[in-house]
């Protein structure tokens, strides 16, 4: 591994044209310090742990120290935001300081940039702690990310729309590509688009398509091998009840990444509509909204990419998404209740369908469901899957349906097991959880931020102390509404 100081970064972004980014330095944070970091990230770009504990370390991220071969630079985007086109977005608060090991690292809330608008630049302590926790929760639940290699706080103001002092923090993120859709749509515009695209698109095969680099049609099939990852991923965000919160085309990965934590939330109790940004007022994020949503982002780069390759060949692919992503789904959910499954689709999909119809009804928790039922010795006692729901009867309706499959497809129970406990963690970090810590660290205890910190990397595994953190999200603390103000 190596030291701080033998890091040496690249940047390839100055390939394009200057009105494509900004040269531009962090503004440091008044006395920053070190609140946690992360070994299993520090080990993606070969750094030593200990050089984490040393204070070069925190002014690396705080912004006054540069690694060698490091120009720091904001990238320009547009993108649509809840429907609406907006032409000038950006890094605002993000600032990138260039590649190693592929991975292009990135500090978020590291003051103002030429994109910064009215914002200033800066991230709160909370909603830093948040996105830390959650980038290495998904990523140890296989869901793709960005990543979080460390987090620093700050005794510098920052001001919200909330009445107590809040202070600014630097989470340092990690990804193997920061596109995003509405980095094509800005690209899109102004003078000799199709250039710029192209140059843009070639970037993005090389980096996270390398293998398409010398196809004839490589513009297209990066488009395609993009919609289906994105089938994919969003499979796996409502298989595990992930909600992002603001699916917007520029916090949409070009690489098939979850992106831009905000008032994301794992879902609490089941509920299909269920809306965890508060400012989302028609529910154009909804739990259940999210891939058609998806889609429509996809849409939106089918009809950028369509300057410079078929734009029909991209639509007719796209029609493709939305069976793809159930498909996927299907798969997981059948991996969720330990079934093999050779039913047939339709009755597949009625299986599930009841089930979140039961679940809904039974007013029950997401994810202790599938932990309780991975746990059960035999289907005839259930009651301690019953007992964790306000209401028991639409469960016990919807299990002898499951028997009834389980029986069609004569999967034996040692099996299923076996396939449960690989896709039910024990753990899902939940708002509620991040809440505890965050209010900790507002008065100076850092101590459940590197708890959460292992749990979330951890998730399968048993944590002797936080044993209530298996048990369902506290009634009153349940599919609580964030704010989008971080
Ligand atoms: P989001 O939807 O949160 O990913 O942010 C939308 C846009 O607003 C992005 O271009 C961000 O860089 C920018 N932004 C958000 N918060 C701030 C802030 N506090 N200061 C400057 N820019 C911000
Ligand atoms: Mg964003
Ligand atoms: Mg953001």
């Amino acid at each position: 591994s190596m030291k701080l100081d033998e890091l040496k970064l690249e940047v390839d972004y100055f390939q394009f044209d200057k009105k494509f980014y900004e040269k531009v330095n962090a503004t440091p944070l008044n006395n920053p310090f070190l609140i946690s970091y992360s070994k299993n990230a520090c080990d993606l770009i070969n750094l030593d742990y200990e050089e984490c504990e040393t204070k070069d370390f925190v002014k690396f991220i705080n912004g006054q120290k540069v690694l060698e071969g490091s120009i720091p630079f904001a990238m320009a985007y547009a993108g649509h935001q809840f429907g609406y086109f907006v032409p000038q977005l950006g890094d605002g608060r993000a600032i990138n300081l260039g590649h190693i090991n592929n991975w292009h690292l990135q500090t978020k809330g590291s003051g103002l940039t030429k994109y910064s608008r009215q914002g200033d630049g800066r991230a709160v302590l909370r909603s830093s702690i948040r996105e830390y926790i959650i980038s290495e929760a998904m990523n140890a639940l296989e869901i793709p990310t960005t990543r979080a290699l460390a987090l620093i706080g700050s005794s510098h103001e920052v001001y919200r729309d909330y009445m107590e002092k809040e202070t600014g923090a630097i989470v340092l993120r990690l990804s193997p590509s920061w596109v995003r859709i509405g980095t094509f749509e800005f690209f899109s515009r102004g003078r000799e688009p199709e250039k710029n695209l192209k140059q843009l698109a070639n970037y993005v095969i090389n980096q996270s398509y390398p293998h398409l680099k010398n196809d004839e049609n490589k513009y297209e099939k990066m488009y395609f091998e993009l919609v289906d990852k994105s089938a994919k991923l969003l499979a796996q965000w409502m298989a595990y009840g992930f909600q992002h919160g603001v699916i917007n085309t520029d916090n949409f990965s070009i690489a098939g990444l979850t992106i831009d934590y905000g008032p994301f939330a794992f879902m609490d109790q089941f509920s299909k509509h269920s809306i965890c940004n508060h400012t989302d007022m028609e529910g154009r994020y909804s739990y259940n909204n999210q891939p058609e949503v998806a889609r429509w982002n996809l849409e939106v780069l089918a009809f950028v990419l369509g300057k410079i390759c078929n734009f029909q060949k991209l639509m007719s692919y796209l029609k493709t998404f939305m069976s793809k992503q159930q498909e996927e789904y299907l798969k997981i959910m059948n991996e969720r209740l330990g079934l093999d499954i050779k039913l047939s689709d339709d009755e597949n999909l009625d299986l599930m369908i009841t089930l979140l119809e039961a679940l809904e009804e039974a007013k029950i928790d997401y994810n202790c469901f599938f932990y309780e039922l991975t746990k059960l010795e035999n289907f005839d006692n259930i009651s301690s899957i019953l007992d964790i729901a306000v209401f028991r009867a639409p469960l016990e309706s919807w299990f002898e349906k499951y028997k009834e499959a389980i029986k069609i497809q004569k999967q034996d129970f040692s099996k299923m097991k076996k396939l449960m406990k690989k896709t039910n963690p024990k753990f899902i970090i939940k708002n509620y959880m991040l809440q505890e810590a965050i209010e900790k660290a507002q008065e100076g205890d850092f101590s459940l931020v590197n708890d959460l910190l292992k749990i979330a990397q951890n998730p399968f595994s048993e944590h002797k102390e936080f044993e209530r953190y298996a048990k369902p999200t506290p009634l009153d603390y349940s599919n609580i509404k964030l704010s989008c103000s971080s």
